[in-house]
């Protein structure tokens, strides 16, 4: 049964472990610099459920990465043909999703920009408001932010799929690894001195060690 507790405490620092490296990301403006270069072209899919139907006409998605692994940046361009947009013609929201993480990309916060205010505009924004009251972020304490090199202290707090769980299950293998190491080694380590193998304690020639009760743990190679 203790294996159980092991592996949920494992999982746990995983987990802890996926959101502490993103939240480095992102508040390391260093880390989250960008091409500039769009990159590929997603599918409106890509448009977060709650507001897939709110916004009006999804007609790019566009993906710029960073400059290094871990940060990405998701634009979604929306149009409202016949309605004065920007200079590049009608375009008039873009939900962008700032994305974070390490070896695969696990959090991420969102920004909606809406220009013009025509009614489509205010009921996007609105709908992007109520479902997303903070952006799908958290504020870092203020006593953080001389820590801070990145201008925004808003933290991601979306898990991004499937990244968020590949993460935490390498960093908590990774933990699990740290941990069991050792032990494995102090144990190898008193078999060969004829120490109970589970609590370290001098057995001799007994069968059963007096200290734990464990029985299986004498080597073999003694018994002649
Ligand atoms: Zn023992």
């Amino acid at each position: 049964m203790p294996w159980i507790f092991f592996a949920v405490a494992c999982l746990l620092i995983g987990a802890a472990s996926t959101v502490t490296t993103s939240w480095w990301i992102a508040a390391r403006g260093n880390l989250h610099t960008y091409t500039g270069q769009y990159t590929r072209t997603a599918s409106a899919a890509d448009m977060p459920g709650p507001i897939r139907a709110s916004w009006p006409r999804p007609d790019e998605v566009r993906v710029m990465p960073g400059t290094q692994r871990g940060y990405e940046m998701l634009g979604i361009d929306c149009t409202i043909p016949g309605n004065p947009g920007d200079r590049e013609g009608g375009r008039l929201l873009t939900l962008w999703r700032l994305r974070f993480g390490w070896p695969m990309i696990a959090m991420e916060k969102l920004e909606a920009i809406g220009t013009g205010g025509s009614e489509p505009v205010k009921v996007a924004i609105d709908a992007f408001e109520k479902s997303f009251p903070n952006s799908g972020s958290v504020a870092l304490p203020s006593s953080l932010s001389p820590y801070l090199t990145s201008s925004n202290s808003m933290m991601p707090a979306r898990p991004v799929w499937p990244g968020f769980v590949i993460n935490t299950l390498l960093c908590g293998l990774a933990a699990a690894l740290l941990f069991h190491v050792p032990r494995m080694a102090m144990r190898r380590f008193w078999r060969k001195a004829g120490r109970c193998g589970r609590c370290g304690y001098d057995i001799g020639a007994l069968a059963i060690c007096p200290e734990c009760g464990s029985s299986a743990q004498r080597p073999q190679v003694n018994a002649s």
